[in-house]
């Protein structure tokens, strides 16, 4: 059975990360997401309530399993018995990045494996920090991220505007 780990931020998870999702899970049998309980960033949404929030939106996918991460991810993957990691390219802005952290986990655990699925033309633009900020000054993000999260979204924000 393949399994796949795809670890990230998603604060919050858009329509980009669920194409990633939905792509990943042809390729293999099952994929936890990863979220990472970072410290420094500030999130909109805390690392427990993006899982309870991801979950909601990925029920009918009894294959992806959602849950918080903290520390190194090589660790999280020799914890699940995973050599695969899922990661999204938008763009050639991505990639320096992208490539910085597949060169470390490679070092850290040689027999990982990362595979890269590329935005496709809908989602490319989509960020979670640009429509965090389109959503807080009242712009329409309807078309970024599933509708359960604008749901969330409008009312988190509605709290601090
Ligand atoms: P991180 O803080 O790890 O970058 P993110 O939640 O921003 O966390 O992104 C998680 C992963 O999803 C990264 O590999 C990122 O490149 C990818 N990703 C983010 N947005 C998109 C998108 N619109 N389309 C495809 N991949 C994306």
């Amino acid at each position: 059975m393949k399994t796949a780990v795809y670890p990230g931020s998603f604060d919050p998870f858009t329509n980009g990360h669920l194409d990633i999702v939905e792509r990943s899970i042809r390729v293999v049998d099952s994929l936890t997401i990863a979220v990472l309980k970072n410290t420094s960033k500030k999130s909109l949404f805390s690392p427990e309530e993006r899982v309870e929030i991801i979950q909601e939106v990925l029920k009918d996918y009894p294959q992806v399993k959602v849950q918080t991460f903290e520390g190194l991810l090589v660790d999280f993957c020799r914890a699940h018995n995973t050599r695969i990691v899922i990661r999204g390219l938008r763009a050639v802005s991505d990639f320096d990045y992208e490539h910085a952290i597949f060169l470390m986990n490679r070092k850290l655990l040689p027999d990982l494996e990362t595979m890269f699925l590329m935005a496709g033309s809908d989602n490319s633009f989509i960020s979670s920090t640009i429509v965090k900020e389109v959503a807080y000054f009242g712009g329409n993000i309807a078309d970024q991220v599933p509708a359960i999260v604008l749901e969330r979204m409008k009312k988190v924000i509605s709290k601090h505007v």
